[in-house]
């Protein structure tokens, strides 16, 4: 396989076919600058990828093999991955701008770990029989209890995580034996299309993987073909309402991982310094592109100035740059609407009454960079406070007692993650047990991710669950055959 940052044409039923859509650029974000070149994905081309993903499930071998058959494939799809790293990482960091050790962690670490767990999970069986039923006046028998892949499905990714966020939803919907059609984001294709050479390479059969580039129309396209069983959707609330209604139209269950704007509580008695490395290390985590971070600081009212400082001091050491150069520690975001975007939201914070105590401007020069920034002074009503920025940008907001830290904090329409920083553990594991939110880390908790751990939006951020036995599942049909057996 080679990995590559031009591509000719989209990987469609086993092979590169020309696109009937024009050329777009590959822009890294760090320089502004094209890195390559790729087929910006049309309604015909996806047309063919469906037609080809619904051929090979109703026809091709993929639904029909074993789950051993299947799990020695893509476990072979990973390793066809794993020995490209070095290349895929570059890829990865100039197209995303994901600092390299965020591509270990992340795209490599994660990305191939759920992968492999997801087919190894499948693998180890979901089917069950009940024990045989014999008694008076009945007849000997049980009921097998079955779960059968859904047919074709269309998986729609975000920009932020792309490698990570495509493996995510590839490991699950192959290893149950689906099909699939897969829309990267039209800022990442990259990390899609090298898949394709991938699934090749690895031998895969025809239509089991297809990959269409495209924007919001090729997506929606994707959404409403009736030949499509089921989308799974990782993206902004926004699109994903979209989504949502778009596939009412054929009554097509979807998956929807969304947005956040989770809080980080800070108790009373928590160290500051250390409170301060977990609350920067995640608003600033990707410039601020990840929907999991922590941009709402909650901070008992005797610590805040100390905070502050303290976050304006990490925000005065970060090395922003270049991605790919030695020492930088934070990158770029991952386009020039994105960062007008940020900017549009400390100006909205400041007319809101907020203090920026740091940053609030772009850094000068080449490349998408916006600098860590933090508000304080807004109420937990603000929009700022309430509405998701998708960069590097934080509020504090003040507390006095834990009751009122936990409003605070579920004053959100999001619950996608929040944390808690205490001395008091205990007190801490009760504030967890009161978020509404589907994940919550204590004292930094969680660095050395689960792979079982299920992944689940509540309220905006979002519908079903990835990740896990509950994720797996989101991809199966279960199916019950009752049986006599004399
Ligand atoms: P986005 O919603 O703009 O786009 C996501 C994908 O949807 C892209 O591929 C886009 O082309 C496609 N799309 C756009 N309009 C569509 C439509 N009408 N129908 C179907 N598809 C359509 O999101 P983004 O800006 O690329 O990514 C950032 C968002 O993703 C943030 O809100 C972030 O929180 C969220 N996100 C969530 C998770 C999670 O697991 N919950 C993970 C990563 C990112």
């Amino acid at each position: 396989m080679e990995v590559r940052t031009s591509y000719d044409g989209l990987f469609v039923d086993g092979a590169w076919v020309p696109s009937t859509g024009p050329s777009a650029d590959v822009v890294n974000p760090a320089t502004g600058r094209a890195i390559g070149s790729v087929p910006e994905g049309t309604l015909a081309d996806l047309d063919g990828a469906v037609a080809a993903a619904r051929r090979a499930f109703d026809e091709g071998p993929w639904p029909r093999m074993t789950q051993a058959e299947r799990g020695r494939l893509l476990h072979g799809f990973i390793e066809v991955l794993d020995a490209h790293r070095a290349q895929l990482g570059a890829v990865i960091t100039a197209e995303s701008g994901a600092l390299p050790w965020l591509v270990d962690s992340t795209h490599f670490g994660l990305g191939f770990g759920r992968f492999s767990h997801a087919v190894d999970l499948a693998a180890g069986g979901l089917d069950s029989v009940t024990p045989l039923q014999v008694g008076a006046g009945s007849v000997l028998g049980g009921t097998a209890l079955v779960h059968e892949p859904l047919g074709v499905c269309g998986l729609i990714t975000p920009f932020n995580f792309p490698l990570f966020l495509n493996l995510s939803k590839l490991g699950p919907a192959l290893a149950l034996g689906n099909t699939v059609v897969l829309k990267p984001s039209p800022l990442t294709p990259l990390e899609g299309l090298v898949l394709g050479a991938a699934a090749a390479e690895a031998g895969l059969p025809p239509g089991v993987l297809n990959v269409v580039t495209g924007a919001a129309e090729v997506g929606d396209r994707l959404v409403a073909d009736p030949r499509v069983d089921m989308i799974s959707f990782t993206g902004s609330d926004r699109t994903g309402s979209a989504v949502m209604r778009t596939a009412a139209d054929s009554l097509k269950p979807v998956v929807l991982e969304l947005g956040g704007k989770s809080a980080l509580v800070v108790r009373e008695d928590a160290e500051v310094a250390r409170a301060a490395d977990i609350a920067f290390g995640s608003f600033t985590l990707h410039a601020g592109q990840g929907c999991v971070l922590l941009t709402r600081h909650v901070v008992h009212r005797s610590l805040v100035d100390d905070f502050l400082d303290a976050l304006a001091t990490r925000a005065e050491a970060a090395v922003i740059g270049d991605p790919a150069a030695p020492g930088t520690t934070m990158g770029p975001l991952v386009s020039e609407a994105q960062r007008q975007r940020v900017a549009s939201y400390v100006e909205i914070g400041a007319g809101e009454g907020g203090e920026v105590v740091c940053g609030g401007k772009p850094v000068e020069g080449d490349g998408f960079f916006y600098r860590p920034t933090v508000i304080h002074g807004v109420t937990p009503k603000a929009r700022v406070a309430q509405e998701e920025i998708f960069g590097p940008v934080a509020v504090v907001l003040p507390f006095d007692t834990d009751d009122e830290a936990v409003a605070i904090a579920n004053d959100s329409r999001f619950g996608l993650s929040g944390a808690v920083v205490s001395a008091d553990t205990g007190r801490a594991w009760e504030i967890a047990r009161r978020l509404r939110t589907g994940s919550v880390r204590i004292n930094g908790g969680g660095t050395a991710p689960d792979l079982a751990a299920p992944v689940t939006g509540w309220g905006a951020s979002g519908v079903g669950t990835e990740h896990g036995l509950a994720g797996l599942l989101e991809f199966a049909q279960p199916k019950s055959i009752a049986f006599r057996a004399g």
